[in-house]
């Protein structure tokens, strides 16, 4: 993966898109419980779990870490695997708030040991772990997603970033070719995703992708 490769890639989105300013929250809380929620969930349904918490004034570690199990899961409920989520954030927060005191002083960690004790809390996974290290704690960390695999797989014409365990691998290809750039790391996550929703589908709408010019997938539907 060539660093004008990629970049071109991020240019020609963006240019497309525009800067998408993503994740959206208020606070850094707001950006965990997210990021949280989303797991398996589409960002509509999250968003009204959101609201729900916030009209109870809930996007606090200290209140979710003392909330009340089933109180919690007719907050998030909306987001789909309720009691499952509701648990999973209630002991993310509990942990946070027992180790750390608040998520400011849980970020004020590097990057990577940041990265490998968010790892290590029950129930986060890489998405979710780098989703908070990037868009909450600031890390110039690359989010890879369903999206971002199946785009790159597409446009480069190989089907090893579609496999899960690639996860480490692709993350590493990617930011060594890109600048360590919390702003561009943001911005481009968000660009795979707005992609992956518009034009990259399952069933690609190759027609209508500001990527055609530069992807296999499209360059072999034309011979
Ligand atoms: S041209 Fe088609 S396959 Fe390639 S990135 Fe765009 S939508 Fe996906």
């Amino acid at each position: 993966m060539h660093q004008p490769r990629i970049m071109q890639l991020y240019k020609t989105l963006e240019s497309h898109f525009g800067f998408l300013d993503w994740w959206p929250g208020d606070s850094k809380a707001e950006i965990v419980v997210g990021a949280i929620l989303t797991q398996s969930a589409s960002w509509k349904n999250v968003e009204k779990a959101i609201a729900n918490l916030k009209s109870k004034d809930m996007i606090d570690p200290k209140r979710i870490a003392n909330a009340d199990i089933k109180r919690l899961e007719q907050l998030v409920r909306p987001s789909g695997f309720y009691r499952q989520k509701a648990r999973r954030l209630r002991g993310f927060m509990s942990y946070v708030v027992k180790r750390h005191g608040s998520l400011e002083s849980m970020f004020s960690n590097d990057a990577s040991p940041l990265r490998a004790e968010l790892l290590s809390i029950n129930g986060i996974g890489n998405e979710t772990a780098d989703s908070i290290a990037l868009y909450a704690a600031e890390k110039p960390i690359f989010v890879i997603d369903a999206y971002t695999r199946r785009i790159l797989g597409r446009v480069y014409g190989t089907k090893r970033y579609e496999k899960s365990e690639c996860y480490d691998i692709l993350q590493k290809e990617i930011e060594a070719s890109i600048r360590k750039d919390v702003v561009l790391y943001k911005d481009f996550h968000a660009q795979f995703v707005e992609l992956g929703k518009n034009c990259c589908r399952a069933k690609p709408l190759c027609g209508s992708c500001p990527l055609k010019r530069q992807c296999k997938y499209f360059k072999d539907l034309q011979q």
